[in-house]
């Protein structure tokens, strides 16, 4: 089958070429590729890797959705239906996903990480995996939901959930994960503000119902926020950029509020600032990815057009490095998708 691999470090080392079909080990059912969404983290796997367990070659891409090509017995699934993977092939057994906690999961084993990803014809996964989406589903849009949709959901609503009314920072608005949580603070009856350096990402937040809008090449972004928030500072921040924006985003928040990451892009290690932390009681958590029953809800959402990822690009698997480069630059608003013909 076609399948974009990763044989060496760096963006030559990423190959198109054949490379054999899966064969579903027991419990598997095999997904037929249609759509696939990039993340930040198949730049990372292509560049870097470490810290992830995995042998080259490896078939990178994280997320996909599909049509169903073989299925067990008794697994529920039908051969013929659209489909959409959850990326983590979890265990199911240890304490976290007997909690189901699936993203604490001791056994974690996640598509185009640890195991070979999307980025082919076929893809072997556990069939409890696999969630059947309706005959209706734009495919295209479903290769683009689980990781933004489902990291985001987690973010806004696993802990502390924002609630109708409040008001939510999202920083650096146009990746994946950033689109994603104004969609659901706004299906969630927040206020969101967003940031950017680009006037057109930022008009595009407004389309997406984006309260305000901040440029924080032309803006300082706390002065702004308090504007906006009339002194008070924002009740949530959603800050997957790291040590760049870190300071600005502990200074946004209002007494008592709380702030989420889900990444660093910028660096890990921003200073803390404790006292401030103890003294106006915030709170930090941490984020990443989300549950199987998190998944089925933000599908479930889906099935019924309440959320839709935003495409900014579609490729075709001939053109991977291109869509690669796209989401290497920054330039896109929402998602970049490669299709697989089948
Ligand atoms: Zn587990």
């Amino acid at each position: 089958m076609k399948a974009a691999v990763l044989e060496t470090r760096g963006r030559e080392g990423l190959k198109l070429r054949d490379f054999p079909k899966p064969v579903a080990a027991a419990g598997e059912a095999l997904l037929q590729v249609h759509a696939v969404g990039l993340n930040r983290v198949d730049l990372y796997m292509r560049d870097v890797g470490q810290g992830i367990t995995h042998d080259l070659p490896l078939v990178q891409g994280v997320e996909a959705a599909g049509v169903v090509a073989w299925a067990p017995e008794g697994s529920g699934l039908e051969i013929g239906r659209k489909a959409i993977l959850y990326s983590n092939a979890f265990c199911g057994r240890c304490r976290f996903c007997l909690a189901g906690d699936q993203p604490l999961c001791l056994n974690a084993d996640i598509m185009g990480e640890h195991r070979h990803g999307t980025l082919a014809e076929y893809i072997a996964m556990p069939a409890h995996c696999f969630v059947q989406l309706p005959d209706d589903a734009d495919l295209i849009q479903a290769g683009a939901l689980m990781v933004g949709h489902l990291t985001a959901w987690r973010m806004l609503f696993g802990k502390r959930a924002l609630r109708p009314g409040e008001t939510v920072l999202i920083v650096g608005i146009g990746g994946g994960v950033a689109a994603a949580a104004l969609q659901l603070a706004v299906l969630a009856g927040a206020r969101a503000i967003v940031t950017s350096s680009s006037d057109a990402k930022l008009a595009r937040a407004a389309e997406l119902g984006a309260h305000a809008g901040i440029n924080y090449r032309s803006d300082r972004v706390v002065d702004r926020v308090m504007e906006i928030t009339e002194r008070e500072g924002v009740d949530m921040v959603v800050d997957s950029v790291g040590a760049a924006t870190w300071a600005d985003s502990l200074r946004s928040l209002r007494r008592g509020g709380r702030i989420v990451t889900c990444g660093a892009t910028s660096g890990s290690n921003p200073p803390v600032e404790l006292q401030r932390m103890f003294i106006r009681q915030l709170e930090v958590y941490g984020s990443t990815g989300g549950s199987m029953d998190e998944f089925r809800t933000v599908v479930e959402l889906f099935a019924r057009r309440q959320i839709r990822p935003v495409v900014d690009a579609v490729f075709p698997l001939a053109r991977v490095h291109d869509a690669m480069d796209r989401l290497d630059r920054g330039e896109q608003f929402g998602k970049v998708v490669v299709t697989i013909e089948p």
